[in-house]
């Protein structure tokens, strides 16, 4: 006998299609829901904040269950992706009403957080970007792709850091990696997705490649096979198009970018310039937050990958520093600012348009944006900017698909086509004639109704209509004898009888199938009017980069006359001369004004050692340095009076120390790891920060260890160096090394009291106040009075190395600063040898 199904016929449909997509959400459509079910509904009601029902029974258990209603599916869809979760989308394909057993149901759309398009899923000034990982004993090969506007590019790396300073750029949504690699493991704190081994075979790579580009081999692209970012881009794009389910009709030509193009910056620099992050989270408190004012989401997205991504390409950059001058010089850029604001994010349209999921205000939203193009142009060719030519030239207002979309599309169309009422009247004949026979119905009924009163002479006969019998000729009983022939009966009522005709039959007909008709009809011509734009696609891609770039620079334009940048002066030279640099954040978001200062570095003198109180205002002073150079290479005007920036290859910081818990790593630990790196890779024409370095240890460890990484990077690195220090030591370097000059940041003692002048002086600080420094922090006053008392006495104290009474700081001096006070207290200084004093002297300067 055979063995009963355990699940009914619908279950067992859900099974099937759940079978394809084991990792991933499935939003099963019922009706006016999509529903989950099993492990997907516990999760999803658990990440949604919905309850979680059920839904009959699978082997006597109850199925868990949940749903959300299909209308509002988006808000839904939106918060799984931004949570990392993946969802594939089952519609219902066949018709319920003829259909036996379940509808047909196919998944027909599938989200994920690297590769959705929909405006309601993204966020307007943030990349969404997939990418893939292929690794081999040559190294790394990366292939990235937004697929929100098409572009495609390919990299390849030596090593891990650099790997991992390219993650941090570009903070991708979704990374592909094959289940099999290392680097699963070592990168599991990012959104990583296993994908089988064989999508990165480099031939099936290939092949899949020279398919999507029409093209027989990959040399134009500059592409070989032997690449170790062939694989990954290969099994991107499998994935793309598995994910997609449709042409790619706008992905862009792939690109290979060459590391050494770029001014590198590694992943913990990144953050410690707080260039795209910041501990609080507040992106205004960011470099990248600071300079994106731009009035376009699409400028917002160009600038911030300008910042991301600073360039070394002198000419490049001069461009764009012409064009800003330009953009001054014309005084318009309030009004150009403003326009550009009327621009909607013409990019991401295209992307949908191509794709056949722009929705109809897309279509309203893109002609509105082409005819504030055409005022745009205008503007631009009225001020004539030599510098920006190329842009006035392709600001193209495509008049074409403006009147096409002026005639098919109506002023103020519903969200979705589904429900129609998009597509103008007077576009489509056929549409309209659907239309009116739904509209006119009324009229055509009274029509009809006078119509037959003549026929048959009854004056009191009414049309009407029902939903259970459809149109119908009422007459009253009375008139039964005049009722003409050809009238077949229908129903009979206590006082009426009801009639229709073969004409009305036939009304009913067109009537009832008219707004089923001219629904498809418009769904039919709204998909056609979506690809009639496939030929357009390239040149609006170039009409949304042109449109980002003039936004770009102009944001830059206005960042410059309100902050009263300068334009710096590139060279290639080993040179980085800043006077009255200031630090643009910390001058915007602060009260007090901002101190100015100077800075020279050149071939001879490449290294300043940093002295001056705590809080004096070195560290600020380094980090303003590193951002005026990057500000420059990325073509902008930067916070200074004037400033000469030469070739700068890597920004390196070490500035800060935190225990890597993720990693296991203690703070000591980190420290050196990252002064490693630094002391192995940077070159005579990187920027290194130096903040305090052998803090971390003990007071001898560190010195030794200052003094030599010092050493090392004028000597051997022969960097461009800030090295800020607490050791005065290291001062004396400037008499042994001709490169390395001294400065302190200036402060002056009021009373008591310190005042910071954060002014950069030459020659080593003489004094470290640290002790006013801690007042001004609210040590209690009896601590502070000790530490005073106490410090006087070890300064007044001679160096000797008698033996010592009391042990106590034999141990390395690595305590928290409540432990220092407690051994302050009740130790008497004549206890200690003179080397102990030392340190304690520099544990309180540190501490304090
Ligand atoms: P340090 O590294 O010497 O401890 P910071 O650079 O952290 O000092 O500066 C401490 C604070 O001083 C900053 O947060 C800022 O508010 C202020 N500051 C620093 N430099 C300047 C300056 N040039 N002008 C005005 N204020 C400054």
């Amino acid at each position: 006998m055979a063995e009963k199904p355990k699940h009914t016929p619908m279950m067992q449909q859900f099974l099937k299609i759940k079978a394809d997509y084991q990792d991933m959400l499935l939003f099963y459509r019922m009706g006016d829901f999509y529903e989950l079910f099993f492990d997907d509904a516990i999760q999803a009601a658990k990440l949604l904040d919905i309850t979680l029902t059920h839904r009959g029974k699978t082997n006597g258990d109850p199925i868990p269950m949940c749903g959300v209603p299909y209308h509002a599916a988006d808000n839904y869809l939106a918060k799984l992706v931004k949570q990392g979760l993946s969802v594939a989308i089952c519609e219902q394909t066949g018709d319920p009403a003829t259909s036996k057993g379940p509808v047909t149901r196919a998944v027909q759309r599938i989200l994920t957080p690297g590769t959705v398009t929909e405006e309601a899923l993204m966020d307007a000034h943030k990349e969404n970007v997939l990418l893939c990982i292929h690794s081999n004993s040559r190294g790394y090969g990366l292939a990235y792709l937004a697929l929100a506007n098409g572009v495609f590019k390919v990299q390849q790396m030596e090593d891990f850091e650099t790997l991992e300073a390219q993650l941090t750029r570009l903070s991708p949504n979704e990374i592909l990696l094959a289940e099999n690699n290392d680097l699963n493991e070592k990168l599991k704190h990012w959104p990583c997705l296993p994908r089988p081994g064989w999508d990165f075979d480099p031939e099936s790579a290939q092949h899949a490649l020279q398919k999507i580009y029409n093209v027989h081999d990959l040399i134009g692209f500059g592409i070989n096979e032997s690449d170790v970012f062939l694989p990954a881009a290969g099994a991107l794009i499998q994935y793309v198009k598995h994910t997609q389910k449709t042409e790619l009709n706008h992905l862009q030509p792939i690109q290979v970018e060459y590391l050494d193009h770029y001014l590198h910056i590694d992943a913990q620099s990144r953050k410690n310039l707080e260039i795209d992050y910041h501990p609080d989270g507040k992106d205004e408190l960011t470099l990248c937050g600071f300079i994106d004012q731009c009035a376009t989401a699409m400028g917002s997205r160009k600038v911030r990958r300008w910042v991301k991504q600073p360039l070394r390409d002198r000419s490049a950059l001069n461009q764009r520093l012409s064009g800003i001058e330009a953009l001054i010089a014309s005084a318009q850029v309030p009004e150009l600012q403003n326009q550009l604001k009327s621009i909607a994010d013409i990019e991401r349209i295209v992307t949908r348009i191509s794709l056949l999921t722009a929705r109809p205000r897309d279509m309203v939203a893109l002609r509105e944006s082409l005819a504030a193009v055409k005022t745009l142009q205008q503007t631009m060719q009225s001020i004539q900017l030599e510098n920006l030519v190329h842009i006035t030239q392709a600001l193209n207002p495509h008049e074409d698909i403006h009147d096409l979309l002026q005639q098919a599309i109506k002023d103020n169309p519903p969200v979705v086509i589904r429900d129609g009422g998009v597509i103008a009247d007077g576009y489509d004949e056929g549409l309209d004639e659907l239309r009116h026979i739904s509209t006119d119905a009324g009229q055509y009924m009274l029509d009809f109704e006078t119509e037959q009163q003549e026929i048959s002479g009854i004056n009191s006969l009414k049309v009407g209509y029902n939903r259970v019998h459809g149109y119908f000729i009422e007459v009253s009983k009375l008139h039964i004898e005049k009722i003409p022939e050809h009238y077949i009966r229908r129903q009979t009522l206590k006082a009426v009888e009801r009639y229709t005709t073969p004409e009305l039959k036939q009304f009913e007909q067109k009537v009832l199938s008219s707004k089923e008709k001219s629904l498809a009809h418009e769904k039919e011509l709204y998909i056609k009017l979506l690809q009639t734009f496939a030929d357009h696609i390239p040149s609006l891609q170039l009409l949304a980069e042109t449109v980002s770039e003039l936004d770009a620079l102009s944001n830059l334009a206005e960042r410059a006359i309100s902050h009263q940048f300068c334009k710096p002066e590139l060279s290639q030279g080993l040179v980085i001369d800043i006077k009255q640099g200031r630090h643009p954040v910390v001058e915007t978001i602060q009260d007090t004004p901002f101190e100015p200062n100077d800075l020279s570095l050149n071939q001879k003198e490449k290294m300043l050692i940093i002295t001056g109180p705590n809080m004096g205002g070195k560290s600020t002073y380094m980090r303003q340095t590193a951002i005026i150079v990057l500000m420059a290479s990325i073509g902008s005007y930067v916070p200074a009076q004037t400033a000469q920036i030469g070739d700068v290859d890597r920004i390196f910081t070490r500035i800060g120390a935190g225990d890597d818990l993720t990693r296991g790593r203690s703070t000591f630990m980190v420290e050196m790891s990252e002064t490693a790196s630094i002391l192995h890779h940077a070159t005579p024409h990187s920027l290194v920060l130096m903040d305090e370095i052998g803090r971390g240890t003990s007071t001898y460890d560190g010195l030794s260890l200052a003094h030599a990484c010092a050493i090392h990077l004028a000597q051997v690195n022969q960097s461009f160096c800030l090295f800020a220090t607490h050791y005065f030591e290291i001062t004396a370097l400037d008499e042994q090394i001709p490169s390395i000059n001294n400065v302190h940041l200036n402060a002056v003692e009021h009373g008591d009291r310190i005042v910071f002048l954060h002014t950069v002086k030459p020659g080593a600080a003489n004094k470290s106040y640290g002790l006013q420094v801690a007042a001004l922090a609210g040590l209690p006053t009896l601590a502070l009075k000790n530490a005073r008392n106490y410090l006087q006495q070890l300064e007044n104290q001679s160096v000797d190395n008698s033996p010592t009474q009391v042990s106590l700081f034999n141990e390395e001096i690595n305590v928290s600063e409540s432990k220092v006070e407690k051994k302050l207290q009740g130790i008497e200084p004549d206890e200690l040898t003179a080397k102990q004093a030392l340190d304690v002297i520099y544990q309180l300067k540190k501490i304090l």
